[in-house]
């Protein structure tokens, strides 16, 4: 049987990182099968549909490459893929489960509920309490048809019958049994809007869209032993997919979840990509505009909880789903460790070539209004991407190829601007001038050649060159930097430095 896995989240928000990954496990698993990966969108909750996050979710998945066989954006056999757009199909499977005496109708209004939940602790609709509630097992079938016909509102609820073992087999975590008299009567159909609630949705167009695997967050392992016995119930049993629960993403630091405040207080994204909440207008922050490869996203993430059992942690999409295996995907929780997010982009980037980092660096420059020939970026770019994590350090790394330093760095005058460092500087320039060949290699021998001659000191006379140069005590080698810059600015910022500093 062709795998076919699906990711199915619900339009309520920026897509969190952890549904980052399980979208990419679900990826992975589907083609090391040479299966289908399905895009669904559970959108049956309008009061938590937020607009735009549909859209969001669909170019999260394309920036970071997990491709979409079949689904919203995409069509196929089974469309429409937007569950708020298949109302028409969940009516009957509702139907069928109430002639069957396997669900039934409530009246219940909300503050009915609320009453018994107050009078009760920890009230739970189900095999204890339903007889004494309002619903059609405990009203005359008259009048529940009286009620529905004057239009009541209802809700569905699926009749659990209680002290039952619920096995539920998990690739991850073995078997799971429960007693079923944990469960409640859970509502699978609301008259008010004719939507089915998320479980009866889940389980229908899984079973209908021929899943095989449910591979999902952890969170959704209490709602397993339901959708076990809604396929009993619906009579799927045979068809029904086998699952697997990924473990939580855990804080950095602490115990608990990942969650977005961990990401603003410890200074890094939880989301793919920026997002703008449309009623607050806040934007929070996302690993493709802080400047994050995809290819590293991806390498990041699905070590998050799984690993491929060797040392090796530099891994390709593709060797990603030669070696991914779903059932050594661990049971305890991953520790979320940015700083190894920001260790494998540095990876990514060093091992791109000079051309393609400078292609991209350019995009930075030519935003300071700096337009530069690509030759000379793709040089600077040798030199200095070693200490980059981003495209955006380069700047950082490199600015004084550039620009001219500005200001000299406090400190650094401090401790390397020396009382003879004024003279050597202006005879060090006058020793440049009479250089032809500025290579690296032979600006350094005829350098050295005159701190030699002179008996000055190699330290203090580089010192002060690389200050007066760079502005600071930072960059590649010397040489290096003279032989880009050339001799005329190189002269030039010998100069300015001995009247700015005296
Ligand atoms: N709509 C659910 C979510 O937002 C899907 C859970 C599942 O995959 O069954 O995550």
């Amino acid at each position: 049987m062709k795998v076919r896995v699906r990711f199915a989240p619900s339009p309520t928000g920026p897509l969190h990182i952890g549904g980052v990954r399980t979208a990419l496990y679900n990826y992975l698993f589907a083609k090391q099968h040479g299966g289908d990966m399905l895009l669904r969108i559970e959108d049956t909750d309008s009061n938590r549909f937020v607009p735009g996050a549909e859209n969001y979710i669909i170019e999260a998945l394309q920036w970071l490459g997990i491709g979409i066989d079949e689904g919203v954006g995409v069509g196929g056999p089974h469309a429409p893929y937007r569950q708020s757009e298949r109302k028409h199909l969940y009516r009957q499977y509702v139907d069928q489960l109430l002639d069957a005496g396997l669900a039934y109708i409530a009246f219940d209004t909300p503050a009915e509920l609320d009453g018994k939940r107050a009078e009760i602790p920890n009230f739970q609709y189900d095999a204890r309490t339903r007889g004494d509630m309002c619903n059609s097992l405990t009203l005359p079938a008259e009048e529940v048809k009286a009620r529905i016909d004057r239009g009541d509102q209802y809700v569905v609820r699926i009749k659990i019958e209680p002290d039952e073992s619920i096995t539920v087999n998990d690739l991850i975590r073995g078997e799971v049994t429960i007693n079923s008299s944990i469960l409640d009567d859970k509502v699978l159909f609301k008259s008010a809007d004719g939507l089915p609630t998320y479980h009866l949705a889940n389980v229908v167009d899984d079973y209908l869209m021929e899943i095989t695997h449910v591979i999902r967050g952890e969170e959704w392992l209490p709602s397993a032993p339901l959708h076990v016995i809604l396929y009993r119930y619906l009579g799927w049993s045979d068809r029904m997919p086998r699952f697997a629960h990924l473990p939580l993403l855990l804080k950095p630091d602490g115990n608990g979840k990942l969650s977005k405040r961990d990401g603003d207080r410890l200074g890094f994204p939880v989301f793919p990509l920026n997002w703008k909440d449309p009623k607050s207008g806040e934007t929070s922050s996302g690993y493709r505009e802080a400047g994050y490869f995809p290819e590293a996203v991806v390498n990041f993430l699905a070590l998050l909880g799984w690993n491929p059992g060797t040392d090796e942690e530099i891994l390709s999409m593709q060797q990603l789903i030669e070696q991914f295996n779903l059932e050594k995907v661990s049971k305890s929780g991953a520790r979320f460790d940015y700083e190894k997010g920001k260790w494998f982009n540095h990876k990514y980037l060093q091992m791109k070539s000079d051309e393609e980092v400078a292609d991209l660096f350019q995009h930075i420059l030519v935003e300071k209004g700096i337009i530069e020939d690509s030759q000379k970026v793709t040089r600077i770019v040798s030199l200095v991407k070693e200490r980059a994590n981003f495209i955006t350090d380069l700047w950082e790394q490199s600015s004084f190829f550039f620009q001219a330093p500005a200001a000299y760095d406090e400190k650094t005058v401090q401790k390397r601007w020396k009382a003879d460092s004024p003279a050597q500087m202006q005879e060090l320039a006058d020793v440049l001038a009479g250089i032809d060949d500025f290579s690296p290699e032979h600006t350094e021998e005829v350098v050295k050649a005159w701190i030699e001659s002179k008996g000055y000191g190699l330290g203090a006379v580089m010192n002060a060159f690389r200050l007066s140069v760079v502005g600071a005590a930072k960059g590649p080698h010397m040489f290096d930097i003279t032989a880009i810059l050339g001799k005329e600015e190189t002269i030039a910022r010998l100069k300015r430095a001995v009247e700015t500093l005296g």
